[in-house]
């Protein structure tokens, strides 16, 4: 590595460190993009020209806007949230919504920022983008939620559209949500403009798979990953974090393809389950009943263990599919699954993993696919989605769902591909972050300076 690009990159970082104070989320996702890059300034320092890579590191627009509601007591509440519009050189801003009490600037920009990456790499036309809110939908009721979706709607609204920015889901963020969001923006806007939101429901320009996307799609990719050191999922035993979207479907296909899934955790603790995971209890206990993983530790019979505060890395598998929040794996947890025998880890989650585990995957020879490759599904069928809107259609499960496999196959050959033509086979993390910036970067030094 020569001097000068080294020195370019942390004066880049420096400057992006003193402008965007206390967001340290942010500053993890850039480091490591920008990390990637110096090979490729290396070999290529057109990358640098007209500030592309400031640009890059700068959303095209942030908005952060008040959200008053009123309580089932009667009383207003307030909350703040944010959309930001961080780069659409490549379609319309495209990516989630976030409701957790933790959301703030910092962590909607982190997520903006991988999601440029993300959806480049999906190789559909969709720009990067990400907005939330610190409401926390725990334990409101249904009304309650109506109202905070209605309020944050009323503003949102003038900032989205078909083809200006598309928001989904995120934590927090689901079907019943996207609901009350779409009802607001259709009675604002006069128009049933279905291509506004993605993850709708299905009598009302949903589409097939799209629930299950995410989850199935970390799935394909790991699959495609295992296949590539001559594994599979068959008799695989595989922890899943989280119980959520991304983690029940994740596991629903590692049990569909013969592994066996023998923890999941929620925020509270973690069960074991030797034996493989219940998949219609996990549902109808975490998104029909929305009540905490306990509640299935309890009704599950013989065998299964709930672990109140626990580490769910402390279990022995052979896969890790970290799939409930950024950072939730630390270089400790890294270093006890791979003495107790994980050889693949794939991030369902966006940055589940800090920096120090993955240098302990990479330097203990675990194959690790990074969070942007590896959970592409979801927003890949997003765009899906908007196809289907576009052209007034609605695909079948299994045409959808072999869409999927394709992107996500095509996801792991592009990263594998490109960590090889750099002379780093297997650092999928390499691999993810160039080719999901080259594409980019092309189109926006193609674009001007803007
Ligand atoms: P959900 O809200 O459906 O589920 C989140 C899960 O993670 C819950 O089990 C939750 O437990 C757990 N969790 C949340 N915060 C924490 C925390 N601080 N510590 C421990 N556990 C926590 O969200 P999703 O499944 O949709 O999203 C999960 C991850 O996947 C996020 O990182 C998201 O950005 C990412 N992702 C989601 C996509 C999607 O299509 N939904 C697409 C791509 C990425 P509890 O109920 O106790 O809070």
């Amino acid at each position: 590595m020569s001097d000068s690009v080294d020195t370019q990159i942390s004066n880049y970082y420096d400057k992006l460190l003193k402008r965007n104070a206390g967001e340290p989320e942010f500053h993890q996702a850039v480091s490591e993009v920008l990390e990637s890059l110096k090979i490729v300034l290396e070999k290529d320092s057109h990358y640098a020209d007209d500030g592309l890579i400031e640009r890059l590191c700068e959303p095209e627009r942030q908005l952060i806007f008040r959200v008053p509601w009123i309580d089932d007591q009667g009383q207003v509440q307030v909350n703040r949230g944010f959309r930001v519009q961080f780069n659409s050189a490549l379609g319309p801003y495209k990516g989630g919504l976030r409701f957790h009490p933790s959301v703030n600037l910092g962590i909607i920009k982190f997520l903006g920022f991988e999601q440029i990456f993300k959806n480049s790499l999906t190789g559909l036309p969709i720009g990067g983008g990400k907005g939330g809110s610190d409401f926390d939908p725990k334990g409101k009721s249904d009304r309650e939620i109506m109202r905070f979706c209605q309020s944050f709607m009323t503003e949102l609204h003038r900032h989205i559209g078909e083809y200006r920015d598309v928001p989904a889901g995120d934590i927090g963020v689901g079907g019943r949500e996207i609901g009350f969001l779409f009802g607001q923006y259709r009675r604002l806007s006069n128009q049933h403009e279905s291509g506004v939101l993605t993850g709708k429901g299905l009598a009302w320009g949903g589409s097939l798979v799209r629930t299950e996307a995410t989850g199935y799609g970390l799935v394909y990719l790991t699959q495609e990953m295992m296949q590539t050191h001559g594994e599979s999922f068959d008799g695989a035993k595989v922890i899943v974090s989280g119980s959520g979207n991304v983690a029940i479907y994740a596991a629903q296909k590692v049990q569909q393809l013969g592994g066996t899934v023998v923890a999941m955790s929620d925020s509270s603790g973690y069960i074991t389950c030797p034996n493989g995971v219940d998949i219609d209890l996990i549902k109808d206990v975490k998104e029909v009943r929305r009540e905490r993983i306990s509640a299935y530790a309890a009704e599950a019979g013989s065998g299964v263990e709930y672990h109140a505060g626990g580490n769910i890395w402390e279990v022995a598998a052979d896969v890790a599919l970290p799939c409930a929040t950024q950072n939730e794996l630390d270089g400790d947890d890294a270093k006890l699954l791979a003495d107790n025998g994980v050889r693949y880890v794939a991030e369902g989650a966006n940055m589940p993993c800090t920096p120090e585990a993955v240098h302990y995957f990479q330097s203990a020879d675990v194959n690790f696919a990074p969070g942007k490759a590896a959970n592409a599904g979801g927003v890949a069928t997003s765009a899906l989605e908007m196809q289907q809107n576009a052209t007034r259609d609605s695909w079948s499960f299994e045409y959808t769902d072999e869409r999927l496999r394709q992107i996500m196959t095509n996801i792991f050959k592009n990263v594998d591909k490109t960590a090889k033509q750099y002379d780093r086979e297997g650092d999928y993390v390499i691999g993810a972050n160039i080719a999901g910036f080259k594409k980019v970067a092309d189109a926006m030094l193609a674009q001007g300076i803007i």
